[in-house]
């Protein structure tokens, strides 16, 4: 084990110096970065400063590290960041990108080589308002620091799974939570962006100073400006339960059909994630549970509660607790990172179809179980259950577009490790490979899932909650957290047209229409 960290060690350094003789800013960006150590003195650092190789370590994704920026803004302040936007809007042929926590394992969404990376580090912190309910939260800092500082109110606001997860791209990316079922996308639940415009003018977007750009911006990214504050809705919030359980493989089809029985009848106090892990061929399943509350009713995680656990850490306990036990080890991977997802409808009558994802995915695999270095994969598959639509659209809804009357769906996120840089585009490929597969498949399916309805048309329910797990949803938008750069996640969203006019409103020089993050692309050219 030791010989195998000291070799990728060495592998990395090589990889830096390699990376650190060929980097070379152009020069509209190396007078950017000057003009910008001018205008926010002490908030700039270059190659070679601690400051900047301390920054530039925190990509979740290990591949990042060698990306290097040209230099690293950290600013203090909303007022900091709208003098770096103007300087940046004064030198608008200089690239850069917004980073929060630094979790997007996406190159050039918050790492940008040769670039300038305006890291949000360092404006960090959350508080509440018992008045109002709400809590101000700022962009930098993981999500278990949020949620511990709001304990001692007695509330939390819907966040990260994990506490190691970034807040300003999970955010303005739209945000899975354990609550989601209860209170909807975590970017719905926001009254407020405290936000640096385009133009570098402050301003603080709401539903009532402009309802479009609320909307647009909960799930946009980085395209209208950088977020320096999020007003967000507070719920009242106990001891609750939860953790993580390790399965052995022969546990699958168990499984599976809790999960599928879940999507469809889960008590939104309730959520799952439901992870099958791959390494050299071997299957683990892991699986995160969550109750909100102290104890939750017996059957509440259906056929999920019946493996015999391998690691089981499932307990009663105070969230944020939870949520830093759930990110334990998770930064430490030493790894090439990837994610790349797809958003199914809910196939009631097709309960195999997990199964026939994860045997394609074994199928597609096999060539480079010992050919990729490290290769470690997971797929989670996420419900996004009707509640969560319903929940997502009573708080005013979100760029991703789901509504009230939406059925079930669930989120497949394939996240890969590797340790060998120059196999990233083996990784990219082999995960187009399934989700191509599986967007092939989809059709079939859901001819499938019709006959099968009418062959046993009482189904295994009955009322309206029978209809809506039979209800296919045809609106499958993708989720930007778990998506990859080359997936079109804005032009999959039904408003995309809209919001693309509205960037191009908000942003008549491009200036974020070319930084970091997914972008509106064909829609904002056309
Ligand atoms: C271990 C792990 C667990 C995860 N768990 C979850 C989960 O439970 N639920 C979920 O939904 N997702 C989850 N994710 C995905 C995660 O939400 C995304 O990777 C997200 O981008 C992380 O936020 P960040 O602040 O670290 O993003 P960054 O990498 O810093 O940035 C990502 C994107 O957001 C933009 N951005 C960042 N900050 C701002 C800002 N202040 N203003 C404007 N734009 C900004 C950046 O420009 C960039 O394009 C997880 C990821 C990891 C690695």
């Amino acid at each position: 084990m030791a010989a195998l960290v000291s070799g990728r060690s060495l592998l990395t350094s090589f990889a830096l110096i390699i990376s650190s003789a060929v980097a070379i800013p152009s020069p509209a960006t190396n007078t950017a970065c000057r003009a910008l150590a001018v205008a926010v003195p002490g908030r700039v650092t270059f190659p070679g400063e601690p400051a900047y190789a301390t920054e530039n370590a925190d990509y979740w994704n290990v591949g990042l590290r060698t990306d290097l920026p040209a230099c690293i803004t950290l600013p203090e302040s909303t007022e900091e960041v709208s003098t770096i936007v103007k300087t940046l809007g004064r030198h608008p042929r200089a690239i850069f990108v917004v980073k929060s926590g630094g979790h997007d394992p996406n190159p050039n969404h918050s790492q940008i080589p040769d670039g300038i990376v305006v890291a949000m580090k360092k404006i960090k912190g959350a508080t509440y308002s018992s008045v109002a309910n709400v809590a101000f939260v700022k962009p930098g800092g993981p999500w278990a620091d949020v949620l511990t500082s709001l304990e001692d109110s007695g509330v939390a606001v819907v966040g990260g799974r994990l506490g190691v997860v970034g807040i300003g791209g999970y955010l303005t990316q739209g945000g899975l939570s354990f609550l989601g079922a209860q209170y909807g996308l975590a970017a719905t639940n926001i009254r407020a962006f405290k936000t640096v415009l385009p133009n570098g003018t402050i301003a603080n977007i709401t539903p009532e100073s402009n309802k479009d750009l609320m909307t647009a911006m909960r799930g946009s990214g980085a395209q209208f400006g950088i977020v320096t504050e999020f007003t967000m809705d507070a719920h009242k919030i106990g001891q609750v339960w939860g953790g993580m359980r390790i399965f052995t493989a022969n546990n699958a089809a168990t499984i599976f059909k809790g999960l599928h029985s879940f999507i469809a009848n889960g008590d939104p106090k309730a959520a799952i994630i439901t992870n099958a892990m791959t390494v050299g061929g071997q299957q683990l399943y892991m699986v995160f549970y969550f109750y909100d509350g102290a104890i939750p009713p017996a059957g509440t995680f259906f056929e999920l509660e019946k493996p015999f656990p391998l690691l089981n850490q499932v307990k009663t306990q105070s969230y944020p607790a939870l949520l830093a036990a759930n990110g334990v080890g998770v930064n430490a991977t030493g790894s090439s990172a990837s994610f790349r997802s797809i958003t199914l409808p809910y196939l009631n009558d097709i309960p195999e179809v997990y199964s026939l994802i994860n045997d394609q995915w074994m199928k597609i695999l096999a060539p480079y179980f010992t050919t990729v270095t490290g290769l470690t994969t997971t797929i989670a598959y996420q419900p996004l259950q009707a509640s969560l639509a319903q929940a997502s659209a009573g708080r005013g809804g979100s760029a991703m577009g789901l509504t009230a009357t939406d059925g079930h769906r669930f989120i497949l996120e394939i996240n890969c490790l590797w340790t060998n840089p120059s196999q990233s585009d083996i990784v990219y490929a082999f995960s187009r490979e399934l989700t191509d597969w599986v967007e092939k498949q989809l059709p079939t399916w859901k001819t499938l899932q019709a006959q099968r309805a009418v062959l046993t048309p009482a189904g295994s329910a009955a009322g309206a909650s029978a209809a809506l797990a039979r209800k296919v949803e045809d609106y499958v938008p993708l989720f930007a957290n778990d998506a990859t750069g080359d997936q079109d996640v804005l032009g999959s969203y039904k408003d995309v047209a809209k919001f693309a006019a509205l960037q191009k409103q908000m942003d008549p020089q491009g200036l974020f229409a070319k930084s970091g993050g997914f972008k509106f692309g064909p829609a904002l050219r056309g």
